[in-house]
């Protein structure tokens, strides 16, 4: 693991931000997935509802033409005139300017029963020639694709008695046919009408005005123009939606296009963005103020636990601070268990530590204790130039006490001595210390000879006067002690064993002497 995954901060901030990260990638991909193709989807229905209404508005225009087709159509002088009892039929009613400028007309058809051409009239949109014939030849042979296609439609679908139909080639037009009957009604039929509008740029701007689209038309060719994609995204702000309707002649087909506006889809887009950038500065704001929260609550307890364990190591007094002990929650309990353990582990470790550096029968320090500070206090001695004292102490036949009272009894007596003595030092920096059996030291820093003789003289006093009965002592009736006295000079400090050597060999000295008295060692080099 790396180093700065060992913190917990780090790893907050690692597992917050990578679900900030993940939720990001959701959000994206559900935009992705769902919010745009869903977009995109009403946009196509959109196109396809504006062509839909191109359409219809193309329909109308074809329903009013049959309308004009079916009033000439039984109108009595048609079929007067394909009856052939009419021949100024086409002088007084076929004529430029009336029909076909006013109905906005391009080509009338007259077919016989056999679908034979009888009269061709209209104008040739190359010239802008108004021409009439018998058949679509010569002056009217611009207008023999028409008419070839009107022949079919009439011929294949006669038993309707209403066609109208779209025409793509060469030029566009809405062409209606009607059989030429009487005008009740009445049959049998003396021929067809049929007239055709073009679908110029005239009426491409009265359709453009009546829809409020903007499109074109032109003539497609199944063979020769390949099927265009429905809907082309050409930019931010428009598109172009295709769709071909079937036309005369066979594989032709009249071509829609229009160019549509994209606000409604951008319109929806800029709502989503602006809900999903609220989503994700909230999110964003959510996961922050979690870390924070977070660092107030957790982490920021927690490291300060963790740098007080730290610190337990180095200073014996380090607590828990109150702030996160008074806390109720489970880092409130764990400081509090923390501080117990500090507490108990202190006890302990204090209770250890007395145990081995004092006796247990009479509490007082041992060797240990005082061999200690007996090295600290010659250091410090040697460092400031000051003398340091020690006694050395035994009791005085001693085995003849035990002998004689018993041991438990020997015991009462070494406590007994060890308080009277321990009672009797003179300054608080004075130690005493039970070094053997019936065996004691003293240690007096920054004590000279006569103070240092002054306190033995003292303590030996003290034993005596306790009066512990002693029957079988040669020097007397009571209990009493030897004492061996050694001084370091200011000028030469001793080692330990110098100083302990000096002050054995003086309590030698003193029980050769006759016992219960002081003896002071020659000052040790
Ligand atoms: P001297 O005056 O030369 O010191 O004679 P002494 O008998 O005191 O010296 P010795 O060293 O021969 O005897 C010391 C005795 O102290 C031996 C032992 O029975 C006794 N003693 C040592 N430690 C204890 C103790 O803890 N309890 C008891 N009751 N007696 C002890
Ligand atoms: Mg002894
Ligand atoms: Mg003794």
């Amino acid at each position: 693991m790396p180093r700065f995954l060992a913190s917990l901060r780090y790893r907050f901030f690692l597992a917050l931000g990578t679900t900030l990260l993940m939720a990001l990638a959701a959000l994206a991909l559900i935009a992705k997935l769902l919010v745009l193709p869903a977009l995109l989807k009403d946009e196509r229905l959109y196109a396809s509802q504006e062509l839909d209404r191109i359409q219809r508005a193309i329909d109308n225009e074809l329903g009013h033409l049959s309308l004009l087709n079916k009033d000439w159509a039984v109108w009595d002088d048609s079929y007067a005139f394909l009856r052939g009892r009419y021949p100024d039929y086409p002088s007084s009613n076929l004529t430029n300017g009336q029909l076909f400028d006013d109905a906005n007309l391009r080509l009338v058809v007259f077919l016989d029963t056999a679908y034979r051409p009888y009269r061709v009239a209209g104008i040739d949109p190359d010239t802008g020639d108004y021409t009439i014939c018998t058949a679509p030849t010569g002056a009217c042979r611009w207008a023999a694709p028409l008419v070839a296609s009107m022949q079919r439609h009439v011929a294949r679908e006669r038993a309707h008695t209403r066609h109208t139909w779209l025409h793509a080639w060469p030029t566009l037009s809405m062409v209606s046919a009607w059989p030429v009957l009487k005008s009740d009604g009445s049959g049998p039929p003396a021929g067809w009408l049929a007239m055709a509008r073009g679908m110029n740029a005239t009426w491409l701007v009265r359709l453009k005005a009546s829809t409020g689209i903007a499109f074109t038309a032109t003539p497609a060719s199944d063979a020769a123009d390949a099927d265009p994609p429905l809907l082309v995204r050409r930019s931010d702000d428009d598109m172009l939606a295709t769709r071909r309707l079937a036309a005369s002649p066979a594989g032709h087909a009249i071509q829609l296009q229009a160019t549509l506006p994209r606000d409604a889809f951008q319109t929806s887009l800029g709502t989503f963005r602006f809900a999903l950038y609220w989503t994700l500065a909230l999110v964003v704001l959510v996961v922050l103020v979690v870390l924070l929260l977070l660092e107030m609550i957790v982490l920021r307890p927690l490291r300060q636990l963790a740098r007080l364990t730290d610190r337990v190591r180095f200073e014996e007094d380090t607590r828990v601070p109150a702030p996160l002990t008074r806390r109720q929650d489970e880092i409130g309990r764990l400081a509090q268990a923390f501080n117990h353990l500090l507490a108990f582990q202190r006890r302990r470790t204090h209770s250890l530590v007395q145990l081995s550096q004092h006796d247990p029968l009479t509490g007082l320090a041992n060797r240990r204790l005082f061999d200690r500070r007996l090295a600290r206090a010659l250091d410090e001695a040697r460092h400031e130039a000051r003398p340091v004292a020690m006694l050395m102490i035994d009791i005085d036949h001693f085995k003849a006490y035990n002998d004689h009272y018993g041991h438990p009894a020997g015991d009462v007596c070494l406590k007994r001595v060890a308080q009277a003595m321990q009672a009797s030092l003179a300054a608080p920096g004075y130690l005493l210390a039970r070094t053997g059996g019936e065996e004691f030291s003293v240690l007096m820093p920054d004590t000279g000879p006569a103070a240092a003789r002054e306190q033995a003289e003292t303590v030996r006093a003290a034993v005596e006067a306790l009066g512990i009965e002693h029957g079988t002592a040669p020097q007397g009736d009571v209990v009493t002690i030897s004492v061996g006295l050694a001084v370091s000079t200011r000028l030469d400090t001793p080692t330990p064993g110098a100083l302990g050597a000096a002050a054995d060999a003086a309590l030698y000295t003193a029980k050769k002497a006759g016992r219960n008295r002081i003896a002071a060692g020659p000052v040790p080099a």
